[in-house]
């Protein structure tokens, strides 16, 4: 069996929801190996010609030691950025960096690798401009994946999503939502929120059968989500630290 089968395998052994996992097979082995990862992901190694039955059990037995280590990790992982809103400061988008060049223009706008907006932008002009950007690649991105997935394009929307990179809603008018967040990000990521959710218009719940269509689209689906956790704990949510000059915290005296 290879890593794609073990994982459709495992996908139904009751790891928490949250948790990404991904699976690697070693001829080396000869037992299987779990690592709680210091993002909060889990690594479940297995020996090469292991049965999924007993793979699968080997897991279920530990997921009370599974949930509580990488729960663990997970909180001690988060190391979102904090920016500063200056020349050079850096934007990512799509995961290219950005350098932010403040000028005398109104708006904010992408000009090659440079992020061009005014002296006094702020925060949520910048997230804004995510927003903005963001819908307008999602919107010829996505439709290619829905007809991968056999699915009707649904209603397109980006925003805070607080800690969710997205979400679907399911029904008579279907609404993707994309975190504007996980525009910083590489498109290779982007897909996988894209592929997730639109997945789940197809089966609410995941499991065997959410695994397999995935894993049709990308066969390195579950890589790529602990990719998407792993620099996901990185990107920039919208803390901004006052530039040099501009802090107020000594001048009252
Ligand atoms: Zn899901």
């Amino acid at each position: 069996m290879d890593r794609a089968g073990y994982a459709r395998a495992l996908a139904s052994a009751g790891l928490p929801e949250e948790l990404p996992w991904r699976v690697t097979v070693s001829s080396r082995r000869r037992t299987i190996g779990l690592t709680a990862e210091p993002g909060g992901s889990l690594t479940i190694r297995i020996p090469e010609g292991m049965p999924s039955d007993q793979v699968v059990q080997a897991v279920t037995r530990r997921l009370p030691w599974i949930a509580r280590a990488t729960r663990r990790n997970a909180e001690t992982a988060a190391a979102h950025a904090t920016k500063e809103l200056i020349d050079g400061e850096n934007f990512p988008f799509l995961g290219r960096n950005r350098q932010l060049v403040l000028s005398a223009r109104a708006g904010v706008r992408l000009d090659g690798d440079r992020l061009l907006a005014p002296v006094h932008v702020t925060a949520a002009d910048i997230i804004g401009w995510y927003a903005a950007a963001g819908s307008d690649w999602l919107a010829e991105r996505a439709p290619q994946y829905c007809s991968r997935l056999g699915v009707p394009p649904p209603a397109l929307g980006v925003r805070d999503l607080g800690r969710r990179w997205g979400t679907c809603a399911p029904g008579a008018s279907p609404r993707l939502v994309l975190h504007w967040a996980v525009f910083q990000l590489s498109a290779q990521l982007i897909d996988v929120v894209i592929v997730h959710e639109v997945a789940h218009l197809v089966h609410p719940k995941h499991g065997g059968a959410f695994e397999r269509l995935v894993g049709q689209v990308f066969p390195d689906y579950r890589d790529r989500l602990t990719e998407l956790t792993e620099q996901g704990r990185r990107v920039w949510m919208g803390d901004v630290r006052p530039a040099d000059g501009r802090n107020g915290l000594h001048s009252a005296s």
